[in-house]
């Protein structure tokens, strides 16, 4: 079978760690699909990634059919048939959201362009590295430049939903597998809305289930939008694991497809047309994935207020971030 390029940015990272095992073992793309690994890392990062190299072939999967390592996104995104954009510019001591936004900037600029020139014309892309909408968003205008549309564009907010579901899970007792159409809106972000309305529990409403209306309002929430710290607190490392287990995820239900009667959710572009949502931005909202890549928004769910103003919030944030990067978007 021809191999599938796959392209990964911060390779040499933690979630990198994690992702590329999984990735060169049939994770995505299925038990039977050899894959070719593209890995993108800055210069001072070039030693750490051979190491990583060292020990995906260590690994000997016998799914793994080349393996390059580049600091050329060129280079990096050709051909790519999935690309995971995990690399980013960690928040440093006193740097404000902005600053994070402004530092990841020129980052998501160069490789948009680059996936745009390079990448196959049916690439999907997943951006994990934070702030991952706007980081997305950025890219997305600069592939534009290029001919390339937005659709191809994602960004994860699938490790918060997969929190969310297994909270769910915990609290009521039950299997993992019980739980679904869970939905994240909005930013990933502490303004994300895990919304808990549509969840199901063995298909009947989560809540009615849960019968604890006090829990899903006050510690539920809480709970799934701090999870990140909660994790660094008690491992001393950010979420690894768990976050290339949500990249997979992402990619794998664009590329195989949601299974019939279910959803995920996904950061995508708005085109305005879905609840309220601001064109132009980055939103989380549920889909449906058919398997060939695309997606397609999950229409007319009701919105109790309380959710729709959390949603509004969200967007609104998301409107500010992109104001903080306008003159990147041309
Ligand atoms: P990680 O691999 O741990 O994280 C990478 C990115 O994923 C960060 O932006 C991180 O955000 C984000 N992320 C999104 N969701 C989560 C989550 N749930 N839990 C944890 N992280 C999440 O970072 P490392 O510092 O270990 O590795 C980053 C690599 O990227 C480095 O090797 C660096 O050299 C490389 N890099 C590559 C660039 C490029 O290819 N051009 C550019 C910049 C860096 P957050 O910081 O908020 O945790």
């Amino acid at each position: 079978m021809r191999p599938i390029t796959v392209s990964i940015t911060g390779a040499a990272g933690n979630i990198g760690y994690a992702l590329l095992p999984r990735i060169a073992s049939g994770a995505v793309f299925g038990p039977d699909q050899p894959v070719t690994l593209k890995l993108l890392e800055i210069e001072p990062a070039m030693k750490a990634l051979e190491g990583t190299a060292m020990e995906l072939y260590d690994c000997a999967p016998p799914l793994l059919h080349d393996v390059v390592c580049t600091s050329d996104p060129e280079e990096a995104f050709g051909d790519a048939e999935a690309v995971f954009l995990v690399g980013a510019m960690p928040r440093g001591p006193g740097m404000e959201r902005s600053d994070l936004l402004r530092a990841n900037g020129p980052i998501f600029t160069g490789q948009g362009a680059a996936i745009a020139k390079a990448a196959s014309q049916d690439v999907r892309v997943v951006v994990v590295g934070n702030p991952a909408n706007t980081n997305c968003l950025i890219a997305i205008h600069a592939a534009k430049k290029h001919g390339m549309g937005p659709e191809h564009f994602t960004a994860m907010t699938r490790l918060d939903m997969n929190r969310a579901t297994a909270q769910l899970a915990i609290k009521a007792k039950t299997q993992i597998r019980d739980v679904s159409h869970m939905i994240i809106w909005g930013n990933h972000s502490p303004t994300m809305v895990p919304d808990v309305t549509h969840a199901r529990i063995n298909g009947m409403p989560a809540a009615g289930v849960i019968g604890d209306d006090a829990w899903l309002k006050d510690a539920f929430s809480p709970t799934v939008r701090t999870r990140g710290k909660a994790i660094i607190d008690a491992r001393g490392k950010s979420s690894a694991k768990s976050a290339a287990h949500a990249a997979i995820e992402h990619m794998r239900q664009l590329k195989v497809g949601t299974a019939p009667g279910t959803w995920t959710s996904i950061a995508v572009y708005s085109t305005g047309a879905h609840y309220d949502v601001p064109e132009g931005i980055v939103y989380s909202v549920p889909v449906t994935c058919p398997g060939d890549g695309s997606y397609r928004v999950v229409e007319g769910l009701s919105c109790s207020d309380e959710v729709k103003a959390l949603m509004k919030a969200s967007a609104d944030e998301l409107v500010s971030e992109r104001e903080a990067v306008q003159d990147l978007l041309g």
